[in-house]
């Protein structure tokens, strides 16, 4: 029986999550970590690390609803009291809202896989 004495790499937490939130590989930050909208790649075109292993579920709607929630909810409240700036004020905060979504969605898939490829946390 032999013991495999691979050196694993580094996993630098912080690094991990930008370079997922930009949308490249936590393991090298090249090979792309998104296809298409919001699609995990299972290896990564650069350096072929294995990140199908790592499922975020419904990890990356959750932290976006949070975000947007915590932003605009109150902004819309506050606009909502004053009639003197009319409908126009409360439609301009849910459009706001929904392109954060749009954009937020994809950058926080990566950074959720970043962070489970960080803390090596696989699937199981
Ligand atoms: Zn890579």
């Amino acid at each position: 029986m032999s013991i495999d004495r691979t050196p694993t790499p580094k996993r630098v937490l912080g690094r991990a999550i930008v370079r997922g939130f930009g949308g490249r590989c936590p393991a090298c930050g090249r090979g792309a970590i998104i296809r298409g909208y919001i699609s995990p790649v299972a290896t990564c075109t650069a350096c072929t690390e294995n990140l199908g292993r790592y499922q975020t579920a419904d990890f990356a709607p959750y932290i976006v609803t949070f975000i947007v929630g915590l932003l605009f909810t109150p902004l819309a409240f506050v606009l909502s009291l004053d009639e003197a700036l009319g409908d126009w004020a409360l439609y301009a905060t849910i459009s706001a809202a929904l392109l954060t979504a749009i954009l937020l969605l994809p950058r926080t898939k990566g950074a959720a896989i970043g962070l489970l490829w960080a803390l090596d946390v696989p699937n199981t």
